[in-house]
């Protein structure tokens, strides 16, 4: 293409005056942005010494948990509704014959690559049994990759570990007295918050519970 080329537009360039070329006004201008911050609420934390304070630790989609029932058993029934919804196909089961006489199957094997996961929560809508919960935990983190494949053991742990402060969903409705099984409500009552992580990677396996 020439410089004489009748498709080429010519851009004129704008006159910034003699204020704009001693830059003054963009200085004064990003000046005032940075004062308006310094003084401004601070929205940062400190972490891992200070811990986010998390609004609404029910809604909010964090690690996941698998729930237990009140004989302590995985709830879960092997149904693989969680893994068909789930987009990135991070949810893994292994499904056995039940050794309860409630239930045709359970999850032999159960894993989630946390790392894979999006946390968009659809494996938590299409649970039927509200098995598979997403909590407010959010620090997880680990030193391989296999680390961050959450195996049965690990899931059912955090359970342990955030049912007194996360509630399962059927519980808090029933205690709500709501339709178990209906939409979720747009104001969900105050709780105390997350729960305590004593350290980010012990996710501990406690004991094997089917
Ligand atoms: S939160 Fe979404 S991406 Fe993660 S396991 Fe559940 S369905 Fe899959
Ligand atoms: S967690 Fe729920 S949806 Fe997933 S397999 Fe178990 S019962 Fe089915």
């Amino acid at each position: 293409m020439k410089p004489d080329d009748k498709d080429i537009q010519w851009v004129e360039e704008p006159d910034l005056g003699a204020s704009g070329k001693t830059y003054l006004p963009l200085f004064v201008e990003g000046m005032t942005t940075t004062i308006k911050h310094l003084l401004s609420p601070k929205m940062t934390v400190e972490f891992p010494e200070e811990r986010h304070q998390i609004p609404d630790p029910i809604l909010y989609r964090g690690v996941h948990r698998l729930n237990r029932d009140e004989q302590g058993r995985v709830k879960c029934v092997a149904c693989f509704l969680c893994a068909t919804a789930c987009p990135a196909h991070c949810i893994d089961i292994v499904a056995a014959e039940s050794p309860w006489p409630d239930r045709e199957k359970y999850p032999a094997s159960f894993t989630i690559d946390e790392l894979r996961c999006i946390f968009c929560g659809m494996c938590e809508e299409a649970c039927p049994v509200d098995a598979i919960e997403l909590t407010s935990l959010f620090d997880l983190s680990g030193k391989s990759r296999e680390e961050m494949v959450f195996d049965k053991e690990k899931l059912l742990s955090i359970y342990d570990r955030t049912k007194d402060s996360e509630p399962m969903r059927s519980v808090r409705m029933a205690a709500e007295g709501k339709p178990v099984g209906g939409e979720r409500p747009a104001i969900l009552p105050e709780t105390e918050g997350p729960p305590e992580i004593a350290e980010k990677d012990n996710l501990a396996e406690p004991g094997a519970t089917p």
